[in-house]
């Protein structure tokens, strides 16, 4: 049979991993960690860095495509795979997405809106980017940042030598605070032949800059519904995309702002696992296999709780309040690390 490999073993590497197993693929994972959380439930594991040109191009030779659970991989490895297998979503993907400015830039490209942003290297740049843009504002480092990490809110102009201080010198972006009604999601999918699939937007909570849960159907007039869905389409035909993306936005009374994309299965798509007959990991299989899409379509009402830390302390009163769960298989809980989710039924 065919194989799959992934780069990156957490917990949406395992996921992926499962939904391929499914569907009758090998995987094989790609992680420098050993305790890996996908590695456990593939086929094959290869635990050696992203420096290691070998490693990788055994295992791009091992492989018949070859995808991904986050945006951050060094380009000098894409490079080495590249020449052996098709990488999908493909590397524009996740050029774009992996730097905060070039992900702004291309948003403004394809038409969408984004908070106002400016780029601010160093002391100068951010007295520039503050006189245009004012407060409150947050200032986040360009590439690397995840679960609200990286980021410093600038609430009057005297915040600002500390908020530079909390980039450690890495190159940031300035956002304007968009003071938003809620935020919510679109997890869409497009197959090898260009055909696109949306799963209904999902409402997210945050806590502490992590996503807590992820409610459906997320409270939306009909005519933003349809704006959000489209508006992930155009990015995904624009990134001539394959695979499925994770595409964030913030609900303002002015309609919708793009916040970020993840060119990969996201956490707030977790609820397709209860809400559809296709969830978003056996639809990411089936695009970068090349297999028609599945059914997407909602039939259930759904909130996605995430699992963070201690949580999983909670987990027989979750089961018995009838909470389908899903645990990555942690050993180590610790603090705001990411134990599991439960899907529970709104009825
Ligand atoms: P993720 O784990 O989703 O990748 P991240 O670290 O990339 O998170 P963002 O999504 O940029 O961070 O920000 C985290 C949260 O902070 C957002 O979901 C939102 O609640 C808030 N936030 C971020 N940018 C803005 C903004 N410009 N205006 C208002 N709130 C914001
Ligand atoms: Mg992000
Ligand atoms: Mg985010």
């Amino acid at each position: 049979g065919a194989t799959i490999g992934i780069l990156g073993g957490g917990q949406l590497g395992r996921m992926l991993a499962m939904a391929a197993a499914r569907l009758g693929f090998h995987v094989h994972i790609y992680d420098p960690d050993p305790s890996a959380p996908a590695a456990e439930v593939a086929r094959t594991a290869t635990h050696a860095g992203y420096a290691d040109a070998q490693a990788l191009d055994a295992f791009a030779s091992s492989v018949d495509v070859v995808t991904y659970e986050f945006e951050n991989i060094p380009p000098a490895a894409l490079d080495l795979i590249e020449a052996r297998v098709p990488i999908r979503p493909n590397r524009r993907a996740l050029a774009t997405s992996r730097d905060r400015l070039a992900e702004k830039t291309f948003l403004h490209e394809v038409g969408l809106r984004t908070a106002p942003y400016a780029a601010v290297d160093d002391e100068t740049d951010l007295a520039q980017a503050l006189a245009l843009i004012g407060t409150p504002s947050i200032l986040k480092i360009r590439t690397l940042g995840y679960d609200g990490k990286g980021q410093a809110r600038i609430m009057a102009p005297s915040d600002a030598g500390a908020a530079l201080s909390a980039m450690g010198g890495r190159p940031a972006i300035l956002e304007g605070f968009v003071h938003f009604e809620r935020e919510v999601s679109v997890i869409a999918a497009r197959g090898l032949d260009g055909s696109v699939a949306a799963y209904d937007p999902g409402e997210n909570v945050h806590e502490g800059g992590i996503l807590r849960t992820t409610t459906v159907p997320a409270r939306l007039m009909h005519a933003l519904r349809s704006d959000a869905v489209l508006a992930a389409a155009k990015i995904l035909n624009a990134l001539d995309y394959v695979g499925v993306m994770g595409v964030e936005l913030f609900v303002t009374r002015q309609g919708l702002i793009v916040n970020e994309i993840a060119p990969r299965v996201h956490n707030s798509g977790h609820w397709t696992e209860a809400g559809c007959l296709v969830d978003q990991f056996e639809q990411h299989i089936r695009a970068v296999a090349g297999l028609p899409l599945g059914d997407g379509s909602r039939f259930a009402d759904v909130v996605m709780e995430n699992l963070i830390g201690h949580d999983v302390d909670r987990l027989p009163d979750l089961m018995r309040e009838g909470a389908r769960v899903h645990l990555y298989g942690k050993a180590e809980v610790r603090e705001g690390r990411k134990m599991g989710h439960v899907n529970r039924l709104r009825r």
